[in-house]
């Protein structure tokens, strides 16, 4: 029997932007059944917790041609390479954004190397055009008022016009 490839895309994904999308619409061309972890972070103070970001991701999926992939969206809050050994992932695919992504992510391909060789890791790079786009950005320039909906989907400007407006008439 063939085997099947199953691949993590692990991020915070606070909140899922076009950049995310754009990578899981290359992702799923490549493997045949794609986990999208969303890592809890609760040390980021993220604007939406994890099961909000879970349902927003699911939604965003309605709109994605997955190429046939079975595409499932889970948090996680252990070891990334424990997360990826559990739901039998011999594959982990990040972004790449611009130069500024590549320390960060040079350093922690080096270190889930030594934890889980058996684990390879994918960089794709987003289109011109989405690869600059960034949830700490966008949850900036809507805070200070900004259209932030160049940058994500219609839905998920919604979601962060909503969560700012309790935000708020939280501070009042
Ligand atoms: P993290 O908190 O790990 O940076 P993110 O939610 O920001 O997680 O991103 C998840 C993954 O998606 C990372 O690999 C990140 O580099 C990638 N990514 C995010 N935005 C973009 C983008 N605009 N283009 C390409 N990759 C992106």
């Amino acid at each position: 029997m063939a085997r099947t490839l199953i691949g993590v895309y692990p991020g915070t994904f606070d909140p899922v932007t076009n950049g995310h999308i754009d990578i899981i619409s290359r992702a799923v061309r490549l493997v045949d059944h794609l986990v999208i972890g969303i890592a809890a972070n609760p040390s980021k103070g993220p604007m939406f917790s994890a099961e909000e970001r879970v349902s927003m991701l699911y939604e965003e999926l309605e709109s994605i041609d997955q190429n046939g992939t079975k595409v499932e969206v889970r948090p996680f809050r252990n070891l990334l390479t424990d997360f990826a050994r559990d739901v039998g992932a011999t594959m982990i695919l990040r972004g790449l954004r611009a130069v500024s992504d590549f320390d960060f992510e040079f350093q922690m391909v080096g270190m889930n190397a030594r934890l889980a060789p058996d684990i390879e890791i994918v960089f794709l790079m987003a289109s011109e055009g989405n690869h600059f786009i960034a949830s700490r950005l966008v949850k900036e320039i809507a805070m200070l008022g900004g259209d932030a909906s160049k940058f994500v989907s219609a839905n998920v400007a919604k979601h962060i016009a909503a969560r700012l407006k309790e935000i708020g008439s939280a501070g009042r």
